[in-house]
């Protein structure tokens, strides 16, 4: 076991009777044992609320919980702290921003949102333009499953208020030129939102030198636990922004003449926030820039390249975004077999204790696209190595054999 690996106690319990071979990272990573050591110890010895009590542990965890939204502005490289709100995760940072940008849409004007998004960043802008009477303009992707850029320019137009994109797709692994995209946008004054969920654990961000307008991610695909996301902001942008629940936290002062809004960040943190979770993201990141991301990318290229070539001499599948100029993180692909799903693949594979994802991965306008129901899909973390690729290619020549 590889000295990573040995770092998270779940990779050490058995599946089925088989070693564990964990391939399903993109939907939620594991956790090592530092960080479920945190939890203990914020439980154990910090517990209380914060930002409210005089007392000694509320400002003790008061102090954690800033510290670690400090850790996440150096993480992504924002200009202020306050940039950086605690959301419940990716789904609720995008909705955030929905809800918040909805004074400055009108009747008529149009969303740019494209064809490799996530469910979570399709459906929110939905609703704005349903709310607004705005539209929602597609930017597809091509043969190669890349985003068609020389179209960008085409779309965009005086009416174009938004643009929002993932920064790597997580039905396909594939990267998209978010710098290049975020560029063209400016040149129109279009905001970009980047949907960052998937590239938060492969790839240094820099959301400065990105110039990206928003930039959102959640905690649990980025090893810390679940129910803490991040929503980055450019100061201008989330001081014009409606806030986005009521409550707690998020005034400066209440009366029932009226209500004035707090500054940010609280103005968009509503309630008692997940105090764990968003005090335990500190300690992930400690342990991602302990490990570093020059030793990250250049391990999982190696397996993604690896996982490529030993697919590619199977004939019987199909991998898909195969040809796409950069992946990351996910490869996607099914068995060209008459009448077989993705989903029997996934369950031969659990019997053998290799945990993947099957079917449409939440984009649906992907799998419509590529005609397809959905895929299967093996997605990699700081731990996995080449015994786990090696154990994927013998599960899938088992389910080959069974299936045909
Ligand atoms: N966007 C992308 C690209 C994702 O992969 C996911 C999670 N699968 C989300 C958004 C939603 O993240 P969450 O469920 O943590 O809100």
């Amino acid at each position: 076991m590889n000295e990573i690996k040995s770092q998270f106690p779940i990779l050490q319990r058995q599946v089925n009777g088989k070693k564990l071979v964990y391939l399903d990272n993109a939907a939620s990573s594991q956790k090592p044992k530092r960080v479920l050591d945190a939890i203990e110890n914020y439980y154990k010895n910090f517990n209380a609320n914060v930002h409210r009590g005089i007392h000694t542990i509320s400002q003790e965890a008061t102090d954690l919980m800033e510290n670690s939204r400090k850790a996440v502005q150096q993480f992504i490289n924002a200009k202020h702290d306050y940039e950086i709100i605690f959301t419940k995760g990716t789904t609720d940072a995008i909705n955030l921003v929905a809800f918040g940008i909805e004074p400055i849409i009108k009747k008529g004007d149009e969303i740019i949102v494209s064809q490799l998004e996530h469910h979570s960043n399709i459906v929110p802008w939905q609703m704005l333009a349903e709310r607004t009477g705005a539209k929602i303009i597609m930017l597809p992707f091509d043969e190669n499953c890349e985003l068609k850029i020389s179209e960008l320019q085409n779309l965009l137009n005086e009416k174009t208020k938004l643009l929002a994109v993932n920064h790597i797709s997580n039905a396909l692994g594939v990267v998209n030129p978010i710098k290049e995209i975020i560029e063209i946008c400016h040149k129109n004054n279009t905001l970009v939102l980047v949907d960052g969920a998937q590239a938060i654990p492969h790839k240094k961000i820099d959301v400065q030198e990105l110039d990206a307008d928003f930039y959102c991610f959640s905690g649990h695909k980025m090893y810390a636990p679940t129910g803490v996301g991040i929503l980055y902001g450019k100061e201008k942008h989330l001081n014009q922004m409606r806030p986005y629940q009521g409550g707690g936290e998020m005034i400066k002062e209440v009366s029932f003449s009226g209500t004035t809004y707090a500054e940010l960040p609280f103005k968009f943190e509503a309630g008692t926030p997940n105090i764990e979770a968003n005090i335990v993201l500190h300690e992930a990141i400690k342990f991602i820039s302990d490990i570093g991301f020059n030793a990250i990318q250049t391990s999982e290229k190696i397996i993604l390249n690896e996982l490529t070539m030993q697919l590619s001499a199977l004939p019987e599948i199909i991998i898909y975004a195969k040809n796409a100029k950069e992946r990351a993180g996910a490869v996607s692909f099914n068995l060209n077999i008459n009448g077989i799903h993705a989903s029997d693949v996934g369950m031969i594979l659990d019997k053998q204790g290799i945990a993947v994802r099957t079917g449409h991965h939440c984009c649906q306008p992907i799998m419509q696209q590529l005609n397809i129901n959905g895929t299967v899909r093996a997605s990699f973390g700081i731990y996995n190595d080449l015994e786990d690729i090696t154990s994927l290619i013998s599960g899938l020549k088992m389910a080959i054999m069974m299936l045909k």
